[in-house]
């Protein structure tokens, strides 16, 4: 180990209880899931500053995972690609793909849901996929009473893309909705490497259906990894008075209102190319969703 350097205390709960209890005592410690993420940070190694580890991976109710009636049920430490397995039989081709095009096969083994979900300052596939999918998250805050409460994904985030409770909670299992008795339709778009081009890449989820000639009960997310996390009923509102045929000029109305929102939403400093690509992929999308319903 090159000098000035200490190892860090490894804490390893068996309970989640436990590891609250670990996090208040040691605050400055931190939550370790995969840590595929924490160790690409750079200056991770060597760094005389070393935070503490409190590793999840010993707390077995973590790492469940089952389907219920009308969701999935998932612990923090379930990997990606457990999820892909289970989700295999559940998930449509489209979700599927978009859980699938998350790093390679090596990261999906070692990432987790929890650590994909709670990176503190990027927001990265499976937050935009999941809070798409109105996915609720269960997190219990770190404090003596350790309430424990479910939260909606897209509620864990604020509009700039920051985790809202890094550090003030463990977000200990997520529920995915599975029941489509009312025909919802998922698209998810990934333009750009999310981790490797935070700044140019955009991720965009929408959830609709279609019922009386037009798009009903929309929900569209558009993160752009480093500076966003776009979620807005004003906007799926709007998207839901858009009736067939989408002419071009509903489009206009639609991208030019979201180049608005997304202008006033991004961090300072973020690419102006970035926005402008998120507002031609929602395009793309709406054209998509209007040959596909006039071709029948
Ligand atoms: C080479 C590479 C390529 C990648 N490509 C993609 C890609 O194409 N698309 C994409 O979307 N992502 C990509 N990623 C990012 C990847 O999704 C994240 O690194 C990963 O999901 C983090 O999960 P983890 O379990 O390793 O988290 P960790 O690195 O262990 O933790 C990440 C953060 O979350 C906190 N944390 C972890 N678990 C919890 C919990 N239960 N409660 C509270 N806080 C917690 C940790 O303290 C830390 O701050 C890539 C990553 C790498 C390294």
């Amino acid at each position: 180990m090159p000098e000035g350097l200490r190892s860090p205390t490894v804490f390893t709960p068996k309970t989640v209880s436990e590891a609250i209890t670990n996090k208040l005592k040691n605050q400055d410690a931190r939550f370790w899931a995969g840590g595929t993420y924490i160790m690409s940070r750079p200056g991770f190694y060597p760094n005389p500053n070393q935070r503490d580890i409190i590793a999840l991976s010993g707390i077995q109710d973590l790492s469940r995972i089952y389907h219920a009636d009308r969701y999935l049920e998932a612990g923090a430490m379930v990997t990606i690609q457990q999820l892909m397995t289970m989700g295999s039989f559940i998930f449509s081709k489209e979700l599927y793909n978009a859980i699938s095009s998350i790093g390679s096969s090596v990261i999906r083994n070692q990432a987790t849901l929890g650590g994909s979900l709670c990176t503190s300052d990027k927001r990265f596939t499976m937050s935009c996929v999941l809070a798409t999918l109105n996915a609720t998250a269960e997190i219990r805050m770190v404090s003596k009473a350790a309430t424990s409460r479910w939260v909606p994904v897209s509620k864990l985030y604020d509009r700039k893309g920051n985790f809202l409770f890094a550090d003030s909670a463990l977000l200990t299992k997520i529920r995915i909705p599975t029941d489509n008795s009312n025909q919802m339709q998922f698209i998810s778009r990934t333009l750009d490497s999310p981790m490797l081009n935070p700044s140019e890449a955009v991720i965009l989820g929408l959830q609709y259906s279609i019922s009386q000639g037009g798009i009903t009960n929309p929900s569209l997310c558009i993160t752009l990894p480093n500076s966003c996390f776009y979620m807005s009923q004003d906007f799926d509102n709007l998207l839901s008075t858009l009736t067939f045929p989408i002419t071009a000029e509903k489009i206009q109305k639609v991208s030019r209102r979201l180049a608005t929102d997304l202008h006033i939403s991004v961090r300072q400093n973020t690419n102006k190319l970035q926005i402008e690509r998120a507002v031609r992929l929602l395009e793309v999308i709406l054209n998509e969703i209007n040959t596909n319903y006039l071709a029948g």
